[in-house]
């Protein structure tokens, strides 16, 4: 390649840019996270599998229409949180808030009701609900779910809390509750929320505003509010539990049983309502013990029963159940727990060079090292020996192969015991042998 002379370049005035941030409530993962995100995701993938269950992976876009009739139209997800636009064709589309909806079109869609049942799926991947963000809630999060379609039995209810709670005993949580209630049927629900809403009206001039909407819209939702005030006013509610049909009624009781049998502890809890509109019977959350920053125990996963959600989607009549965990709040948890991020890179040996012709060298060694299965670090920028060697210490590396102008015309390298300072000159064609002994030792 041509010299450039000096008088060539031109100089360009530099132009100063402002740097571009992500967009709000998004967030990268970046390298050092990896190691404790691949931890969480192995070990759920590893007891789904165990479980019997498949993968499956859903567009992140769907029709807004899903979300609509799945999720339901006056829940804050689909009223507040979407992130919803018009195609260039038309299509009202938006970002999946929640994964549940698109597993349950794609059962429909590709007629897995034809599989044997009850089909078992699992997905992970990217939510977006434009939330305000705070800590542990991003407008960008991912979750690890799994669904089971085509069982109404309680004792898959009761299976769906075990390997939850089994996933997150495998990940290393400690310190958890799982929570428990049953928001009924089609059945018993009305007549219940009927009851709510008589025992609401009386306390209207007690709940917060957003309550007081909740109260014509959604009033199950009273019961899950957050502010204190409104707490105070459901803590005194009817409670489902003693409004159930006996189908609802022996379903829940055949749960707990089941529940009692895998020695699962758990807490009753008559406010748990989730937000989605297509739960119904079984109800859970697993949360984190120990409060949260604002002093309250956080949510880590939630899921349920989901009877009629395929149905509404538009197939046929079939009981499902699901689960499903957010990977950030995991992630936040293991490191309040006191788990250590870091994840030491050791590698085995480290390529030294010095000049261009040894360059080459280390390049072609380095391609020949990695084929050959050991594992090996460079910095083929660097200049200077003492430089690289000081990255081959940070490495861990037992052993340093040094190349420099003489070694690259010679066709040697000098390995150097990082631990004794000892030196050898070995001939190219001898060093993979030679480093593979010496690694065994
Ligand atoms: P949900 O279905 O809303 O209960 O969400 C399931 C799980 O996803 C929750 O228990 C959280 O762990 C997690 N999650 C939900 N929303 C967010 C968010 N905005 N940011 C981070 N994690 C979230």
């Amino acid at each position: 390649m041509p010299r450039l002379k000096k008088q060539n370049i031109i100089k360009r005035p530099r132009r100063k840019t402002t740097p571009l941030q992500t967009v709000k409530g998004m967030r990268d993962v970046l390298p050092k996270e990896q190691f404790i995100w691949e931890h969480i995701l192995n070990k759920s993938r590893k007891l789904c599998e165990d479980f019997g269950f498949q993968k499956i992976d859903t567009p992140i876009l769907e029709y807004t229409e899903l979300f609509e009739r799945g999720v339901g139209q006056v829940t804050d997800i689909v009223e507040k949180e979407m992130f919803s636009f018009e195609t260039r064709g038309g299509s009202k589309v938006s970002l999946r808030p929640e994964g549940t909806a698109g597993v349950a079109r794609a059962y429909i869609e590709k007629g897995m009701s034809r599989w044997t049942q009850p089909v078992k799926l699992y997905y992970e991947g990217s939510m977006f609900r434009y939330e305000n963000p705070q800590e542990g809630r991003y407008r960008e999060h991912h979750q690890f779910g799994f669904e089971i379609f085509g069982d109404g039995c309680s004792a898959i209810d009761a299976q769906t809390i075990y390997l939850a709670w089994k996933i997150f005993q495998k990940i290393g949580i400690k310190n958890l509750a799982i929570q428990i209630n049953s928001i009924g049927c089609s059945e018993c629900r009305p007549n219940y929320k009927n009851l709510l809403t008589d025992y609401y009206e009386l306390k209207i001039n007690k709940l917060c505003v957003d309550c007081k909407k909740r109260l014509v819209k959604n009033p199950l939702r009273l019961l899950d509010c957050k502010e204190d005030k409104c707490l105070q006013v459901a803590a005194a509610a009817p409670q489902i539990i003693d409004h159930l049909c006996s189908d609802c009624h022996d379903h829940f009781k055949n749960t707990l049983e089941f529940l009692d049998e895998l020695e699962l502890p758990y807490v009753l809890n008559s406010n748990l309502v989730r937000g989605l509109d297509y739960y119904t019977r079984t109800v859970f959350e697993i949360w984190s013990s120990g409060p949260d920053s604002s002093g309250r125990q956080s949510s880590l996963g939630g899921g349920g029963r989901y009877d009629n959600l395929v149905e509404v989607l538009g197939g046929g009549d079939v009981p499902a159940v699901g689960f499903s965990f957010g990977i950030e709040r995991i992630v936040k948890k293991l490191l309040n727990d006191g788990r250590g991020l870091d994840k030491k890179v050791v590698k085995q040996v480290f390529i030294v060079q010095l000049g261009d012709a040894a360059r080459k060298k280390a390049l072609k060694l380095f391609d020949k090292l990695i084929d050959s299965k050991v594992s090996v670090g460079e910095s083929l920028g660097r200049e200077s020996i003492k430089s690289q060697l000081k990255i081959a210490n940070k490495f861990n590396s037992k052993m340093a192969l040094i190349i420099g102008q003489k070694e690259a015309l010679d066709g040697t390298v000098i390995i150097r015991d990082m631990e004794s300072g000892i030196q050898e000159v070995i001939t190219m064609d001898k060093v993979i042998v030679e480093i593979k002994r010496r690694l065994k030792k």
